[in-house]
């Protein structure tokens, strides 16, 4: 997506080789107008996939989840990254190894939310290592619903979780796909 590269070429920030900061508009500060069109971007690739619920991880994935479902008019449900075990009643759980902290945390969802009649679109803002995703997309199967797909807004495709989660025949649409990044702050997309 044309608008979003060229917002991630004027304002992202190259960290350490391999991270995108991209606090100005997306993890810290958000841009609900570009919001608003990136949902409107994932609403014309999903369209015709009859999406119920829209399925994120807690906290960057929220704010672009609600806005893309409110596009689809439907719910969204955030995983949690569970630290107490005081959410009530049963749940899907899945363990994830955070990309940015190395840790391994475990990701909920109330048995409530997730029903084997939806059919999930998960949402979220990178897709690095996969992991996430992975977790995210079994906590779908675990609760017998259909995975329609996945829209996450930056892929770094340089590292391997693009191809991991589509060989498991995932469908994953990447509304701006990293190439490279390079130490002088330039970033190539695909
Ligand atoms: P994965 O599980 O695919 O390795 O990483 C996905 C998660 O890690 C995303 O939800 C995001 O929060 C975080 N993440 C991975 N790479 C980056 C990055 O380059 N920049 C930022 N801001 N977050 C990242």
């Amino acid at each position: 997506m044309q608008l979003l590269e060229e917002r991630i070429r004027k304002d992202g920030i190259v960290k350490d080789g391999s991270i995108l900061k991209v606090d100005s508009f997306l993890n810290h500060q958000m841009d609900v107008t570009l919001f608003v069109q990136l949902g409107d971007e994932f609403h014309r690739l999903f369209a015709g996939d009859n999406v119920t619920k829209i399925l994120t991880i807690e906290a960057s994935g929220i704010g672009i989840a609600c806005v893309t479902a409110q596009v689809f008019g439907c719910p969204v449900v955030f995983a949690k990254k569970n630290k107490t075990k005081n959410i009530a009643g049963d749940v899907y759980t899945s363990p994830v190894e955070s990309f940015t902290h190395g840790t391994v945390y475990d990701i909920i969802v109330s048995k409530d939310y997730l029903k084997p009649e939806d059919r999930v679109l998960i949402i979220d803002d990178f897709l690095a290592n996969g992991a996430a995703l992975s977790g995210l997309a079994k906590l779908v199967q675990d609760a017998g619903a259909t995975l329609v797909g996945a829209g996450i807004v930056i892929e770094k495709a340089f590292q391997p979780g693009g191809e991991l989660i589509r060989s498991r025949g995932i469908r994953v649409e990447s509304l701006a796909r990293v190439k490279a990044m390079h130490s002088d702050g330039s970033i190539e997309f695909c």
